[in-house]
């Protein structure tokens, strides 16, 4: 069975000291427990990894440029990341796509070097609501695998995670009812099998985002074809995000 995947997206939120404080909270009460991982702005990463150190607890960035180092300022590295103690990745959240103008190329690039430095890269994909309503949710989601993963071989599925998450659920307190989402992770773990050969043993990891929160996370996480979640909001309160995590841990 795969193990569920819970990851807190703390996004430009929490100084240091809070971003330690919340770190340390979640270590004391989930030293032992595999698959949560959080994701503090850069300049938490440091601080945390110290915390979390010896812990079951993963550490991620929340973004990174493609290129190793050079003249890119304010940019940050994948290998700063790594030696910051980061084995995780997200790549392509919808707010780098909306805001910071990235594409399903530079996606691209991101993965493929996660892949080679053995990160564990977390694409991330959805529709917004205008995509939805026009019925173009399955070939937007097409377009933004086909691109983002393009050239990957078979084997590296066991380096990679996507996460379905929904524009319109991001941060609106309306998530994605469990059919919706199924219906969405049916839709890729077909397209990773059928269109980019990954082997159906090594299983995918396909996480929700979007709005899950203690009172929903438990309908979400029980459906077979949700390994995982992403979480913003709910993951910047250690109860909220605790009660997160001990629901994806129920059988
Ligand atoms: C996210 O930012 O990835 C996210 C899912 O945010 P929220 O949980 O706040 O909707």
């Amino acid at each position: 069975m795969t193990i569920p995947l819970v990851i807190g997206n703390w996004k430009m939120n929490m100084l240091a000291s809070e971003a330690c404080d919340l770190a340390r909270s979640l270590v004391d009460r989930l030293s032992a427990v595999e698959g949560v991982v959080i994701a503090p702005p850069f300049t938490s990463l440091y601080p945390v990894s110290q915390i979390i150190k010896g812990s079951s607890l993963g550490l991620a960035g929340q973004n990174f440029h493609f290129e190793s180092k050079g003249a890119y300022t304010g940019e940050v590295s994948l290998k700063m990341l790594k030696d910051v103690g980061c084995g995780y990745a997200l790549i392509g959240h919808s707010e780098r796509r909306q805001l910071f103008g990235e594409t399903d190329e530079t996606v691209n690039k991101k993965v493929h070097l996660a892949m080679q430095m053995g990160i564990t890269a977390v694409v991330c994909v959805g529709e917004t609501g205008e995509q939805r309503k026009a019925g173009e949710t399955l070939s937007v989601i097409e377009t933004q695998l086909s691109g983002g993963l393009a050239g990957l071989s078979g084997e590296s599925i066991a380096h990679l995670a996507i996460a379905y998450e929904p524009v319109w659920a991001i941060g609106t307190g309306l998530n994605a009812t469990p059919e919706q989402a199924v219906d969405i992770h049916k839709f890729i773990r077909k397209f990773l099998f059928e269109r980019q050969g990954f082997s159906e043993k090594m299983g995918a990891r396909i996480l929700y985002g979007g709005s899950v929160t203690p009172e929903n996370c438990a309908e979400l996480l029980r459906e077979e074809e949700i390994n995982g979640a992403l979480v913003g909001g709910a993951s910047l309160n250690f109860e909220s995000f605790y009660a997160i995590i001990k629901s994806s841990l129920e059988p």
